[in-house]
């Protein structure tokens, strides 16, 4: 009888690979196609376990957070994604004035969130309702007006994509930016990262309640909250805006002058009508029309000013980029 790969796989690894499972529950867009293979480790063993597996098999890896700033293609993704499970939280150390609290790289920035707030730790509230784990917030560093994740990190673990060695780094191995950390280079993925929060009493703590609670519905009403990746183009390096008239930096003015806000669409893609900068799919768009839509929007934007807005939204399974 012919031997099953799948079995073999198996018995060599303790953690479960699946095959061909579907993307398009797991992101944002609701789009795309399905991942070759597909795994959650629980723990750091289990994912060296993915990445030992990755190895053997020559796969490309994908990391794959909360989905909430990817777009993938309807081809899926022809190697192996990890979906981190690791969901820990754990507080490291306390005194009266500060606390370190440790989050998998798995666990939901919201949950992180409210945990500290249940437990009198407040500094995280400043990114209540960015969607996201803390391994796809801490590759990007995510942002809110002045605030960045990077501001609150002390410690984080890391693991190699090759030898699966982890190692303990500080805030300044990662070359934090805006948007910008050393994981992007895809050589290390995050286990897990500790954060740094203040310790407060009841009333402090009811304040931050109240900010958390106010943040979320000040972004409702300024931002589309499903069917997007948020902002779907970065802002300009200041190099690149040096011979346009204004030299902004912000991408959302150019998209917002060509007026395509709620307007330009292509099958269900469509540009938000409460935000220029981001794209929505409406019901049944593919991850072709959104790509075709952002297409159009750098040429709008190319003509009308001579810079070409890039994606900030990862493009992920896609042979060749297709928005260059
Ligand atoms: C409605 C909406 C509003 C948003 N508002 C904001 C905002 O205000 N500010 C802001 O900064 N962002 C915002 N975003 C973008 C998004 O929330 C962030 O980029 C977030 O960090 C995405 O996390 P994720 O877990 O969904 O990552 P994913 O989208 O799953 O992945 C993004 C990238 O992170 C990598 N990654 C994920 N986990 C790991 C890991 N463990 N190790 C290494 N790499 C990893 C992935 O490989 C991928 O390259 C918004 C998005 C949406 C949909």
């Amino acid at each position: 009888m012919q031997e099953q790969p799948q079995e073999t796989i198996l018995k060599t690894h303790f953690i479960t690979i699946q095959e061909n499972i579907p993307l398009s529950d797991k992101n944002w867009f609701k789009s795309g196609g399905n991942a070759r293979f597909f795994c959650e480790p629980t723990t750091s063993l289990e994912f060296q376990q993915a990445l030992q597996f990755a190895q053997l098999h020559k796969l490309e890896i994908f990391i794959l957070g909360e989905g909430a700033n990817i777009l993938i293609s309807d081809d899926g993704f022809d190697g192996l994604v990890i979906k981190p499970q690791l969901k820990d939280i754990t507080i490291i150390t306390k005194d009266d004035l500060h606390a370190t609290v440790q989050a998998g790289a798995g666990v939901r920035f919201h949950d992180l969130i409210t945990f500290c707030l249940n437990n009198n730790l407040t500094n995280l509230e400043e990114f209540s309702g960015i969607p996201g784990n803390v391994g796809g917030c801490i590759y990007i560093n995510i942002h809110y007006y002045e605030f960045l994740l990077d501001q609150f990190l002390t410690e984080a673990q890391v693991i190699h994509h090759q030898t699966a060695e982890i190692i303990t780094v500080k805030p300044e191995w990662f070359n934090f930016g805006y948007d910008q950390s050393k994981l992007q280079n895809k050589e290390y993925y995050l286990i897990n990262a500790t954060f740094k929060l203040k310790v407060v009493d009841h009333l402090e703590t009811s304040y931050a309640q109240g900010r958390h609670k106010e943040i979320i519905r000040h972004r409702e009403r300024r931002y589309p909250t499903q069917g997007t990746c948020g902002s779907f183009f970065r802002n300009f390096h200041p190099q690149e805006v040096a011979n346009t008239p204004k030299k902004l930096i912000y991408v959302a003015y150019y998209l917002d002058k060509i007026g395509i806000k709620g307007e330009l669409a292509i099958g269900d893609a469509m540009v938000s009508h409460q935000h220029a900068n981001m794209l929505v799919n409406k019901g049944k768009a593919t991850s072709t029309d959104l790509i075709n839509l952002a297409s159009q929007m750098q040429k709008m934007v190319y003509q009308s000013f001579n810079i070409k807005p890039q994606a900030e939204c990862q493009l992920v399974g896609f042979k060749t980029n297709p928005l260059e």
